[in-house]
């Protein structure tokens, strides 16, 4: 099988190294067709593009985008997108433009139990001022000493029920899959074994998304256990979705994962870039 490995950040979402620097781990990793896909941001996409070509890897433009449907949050991952596509661009815009008010209330949330300054703090770990994620408050909390890892810190502040969580409405499914398809892309269902829907819920998120044009799900992704690649491969069977593969590698020393590493797609299932090889 091809070393595909379509999911993955860099600094310019909630990753720590440079789109070139990613482009290098996945080189040294074996890949061969490589996807920079930050979160609701495109600037990295330029960089990448070069620094794969320069390596003589195969690229694909990519972003993850953050969809709340369901009264959940869904990342869609847009694949072989044009990147200069004004919906897509000017949808993204929007997407990002709530982050700063979040992590304002965030922060206000985590002053509430005691953690004074978490946002100047967040701050910190902070490349791109328009993306402020959950990550960098987790990092500043770990290396403050609030928690012992991303996980832990994740577990206890950043989640439903806990100080440092705030809901928030990010894009609507339609408009994500539609900016995509927009740009000329294939929308991929990230993770999906993240997300804790109800049986019926899963089966509407699935339908849902092929009615809209959906066209991909990721089966093997680092988010996945071994009993979950099975689980959406048979997801994929059934609704006849073609299969991504991405480590979604964030930073060396926190990803479980490395690039290119993960175990080959099902061999009867159809990869995701049958449609552009
Ligand atoms: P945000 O878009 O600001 O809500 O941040 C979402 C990001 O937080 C995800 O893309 C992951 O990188 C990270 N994340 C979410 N949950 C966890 C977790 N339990 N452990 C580590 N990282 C997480
Ligand atoms: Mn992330
Ligand atoms: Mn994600
Ligand atoms: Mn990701």
């Amino acid at each position: 099988m091809l070393n595909a490995d379509l999911h993955c950040h860099s600094n310019f979402s909630d990753g720590v190294l440079t789109p070139a620097e990613v482009a290098r781990y996945a080189y040294e990793g074996g890949v061969k067709l490589w996807s920079l896909t930050d979160h609701d941001e495109l600037g990295g996409q330029h960089a990448a593009h070069q620094a794969a070509t320069a390596l003589g890897m195969q690229y694909v433009h990519g972003v993850e985008i953050s969809v709340t449907w369901s009264e959940r949050t869904v990342h869609v991952v847009g694949l072989n997108i044009n990147p200069d596509c004004v919906a897509l661009v000017d949808g993204l815009a929007e997407t990002r433009r709530g982050r700063v008010v979040r992590a304002q209330a965030m922060a206000a949330g985590l002053a509430n139990v005691g953690i004074a300054d978490a946002y100047e703090g967040a701050l910190r770990y902070v490349s791109n001022p328009d993306l402020i994620s959950r990550t960098h408050f987790a990092r500043y909390l770990v290396a403050a000493g609030f928690a012992p890892s991303l996980p832990a810190v994740f577990k206890r502040y950043l989640t439903e029920g806990h100080p440092g969580f705030v809901p928030h409405c990010w894009a609507p499914l339609t408009d994500a899959v539609s900016w995509i398809k927009a740009a000329g892309g294939v929308a991929v269902i990230a993770h999906p074994g993240r997300y804790r829907y109800t049986p019926p819920e899963y089966e509407r998120l699935f339908t849902t998304f092929k009615e809209l044009g959906g066209m991909a799900i990721e089966v093997i992704t680092g988010s996945h256990t071994p009993q979950q690649y099975k689980e959406y491969a048979q997801v994929a069977r059934h609704y006849g979705f073609w299969a991504s593969r991405g480590s979604d590698f964030h930073a060396p020393k926190e990803s479980r994962t490395a690039l290119g590493s993960l175990p080959a797609l099902p061999a009867d299932l159809t990869p995701v870039w049958q449609a552009w090889l």
